[in-house]
């Protein structure tokens, strides 16, 4: 592998995030002229059929890493995932319609106003009066009998915590924000009418937001609304409507490929638990950093914790910074310190951590 010119530091950023390096090296090498096509990816018309065969590669890719049967489509849109917080009950909850929404954290409460705009909805579970620490348990939820859907965040970025499965909700169909933690782990997708995700974290560069969705849903789709705002549209068109961002979609392909080289969702998910314990760990041994998360809750994407003081927090992530380990401060809503481990963050960059939190505290504490 050839070195980059410039030394690459650890980026613990909660996204855009960090890529892996074989796939940088690739885009940077073919970025003037694609192998066999002597233009730029960058170039190309969303027509052609160099791209088709990117698009279609990534989409293949996509199935077989997540285990995407044929009664599900799978979309390439744009908006990133706010846009997807209106664009479901859009297309899913009908006139008279009631969907259920569970609360883990910031984004689902998002996704919730947004869809307040549109139709009826329901708060089917929260956390928030615990400062949304922990994901609710099954006997907490009140499900609507009959609602359109569910709407869950599997990952929540903010907070740190995460769905150790699903909740059970019988025939209703799931829907469920996967920003964060998309291919991280394996999912059983025939559980879910649709996930989406902001590909700007496990996936690819921002601007592109991938949906996973059941046939009969995208049926749903009232004939009303704006082109662009369809399911259905955009299923019809293989996600070419209108210009798709060719770009990420390339470097997304190249993306899959590298985790299907490394073995696949469940190989990364083996090296995602390792990196989190290490992590873990080392902040349950010590009086100094407390994490935020409920154990049982705990993200293995995004660990938040905290330190003695503000002061130290903001010392802390200085210092980090001078250390070569980026983006390890905690977002402006929650405070004290966010270290995000998606699949391209190396085992070495957590080993760094690790070791840089004990020099700190040893000096600090
Ligand atoms: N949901 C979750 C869980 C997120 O982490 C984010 C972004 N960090 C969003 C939604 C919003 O994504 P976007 O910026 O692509 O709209």
């Amino acid at each position: 592998m050839t070195q980059p010119a410039t030394p690459r530091i650890f980026n613990f950023s909660a996204g855009p995030a960090v890529l892996p390096l074989p796939v940088l090296e690739q885009v940077q090498r073919d970025l003037t002229s694609l192998p066999g096509v002597g233009m730029s990816v960058l170039e190309i018309s969303h027509r052609s059929a160099t791209f088709d065969r990117i698009a279609e590669a990534a989409e293949a890719d996509l199935r077989r890493l997540v285990g995407i049967p044929d009664h599900f489509r799978v979309l390439f849109l744009q908006g990133g995932a706010s846009l997807q917080f209106a664009m479901v009950p859009m297309n899913l909850l009908p006139p008279g319609g009631v969907a259920d929404y569970i609360l883990t954290g910031t984004w689902s409460q998002k996704a919730l106003a947004e869809a307040r705009c549109v139709g009826s909805v329901r708060v089917a579970g929260t956390t928030e009066t615990e400062a949304f620490s922990r994901i609710p348990a099954q006997h907490e939820l009140d499900l609507s009998p009959g609602a359109a859907y569910v709407h869950m965040t599997s990952n929540n970025t903010i907070r740190g915590t995460q769905w150790g499965a699903p909740p059970d909700v019988g025939d209703v169909p799931l829907v469920c924000d996967a920003c964060s933690d998309i291919l991280s782990r394996p999912i059983d997708i025939t559980r879910y009418g649709l996930v989406y995700a902001g590909a700007q974290k496990n996936l690819a560069p921002a601007g592109l937001t991938v949906a996973i969705i059941r046939d009969d849903l995208v049926a749903r789709t009232p004939e009303q609304l704006p082109a662009m705002l369809q399911y259905r549209v955009h299923a019809e068109h293989g996600s070419h409507y209108n210009t798709p961002p060719v770009f990420t979609i390339y470097v997304m392909g190249l993306v899959l490929r590298w985790l299907l080289d490394a073995g696949g969702v469940e190989a990364i998910a083996v090296a995602n638990e390792r990196k989190a314990r290490r992590l873990y760990d080392a902040i349950d041994a010590s009086d100094f950093y407390r994490g935020t998360a409920a154990r049982d809750s705990r993200s293995l994407m995004n660990v938040t914790f905290r330190l003695p003081s503000e002061e130290l927090e903001q010392r802390f992530v200085r210092e980090a910074s001078a250390a070569d380990l980026s983006g390890l401060k905690g977002h402006r809503s929650m405070g004290g310190i966010r270290a995000s481990l998606y699949n391209a963050l190396p085992e070495r960059g957590v080993a760094a951590l690790v070791e840089f939190m004990q020099d700190f505290e040893r000096m600090a504490g």
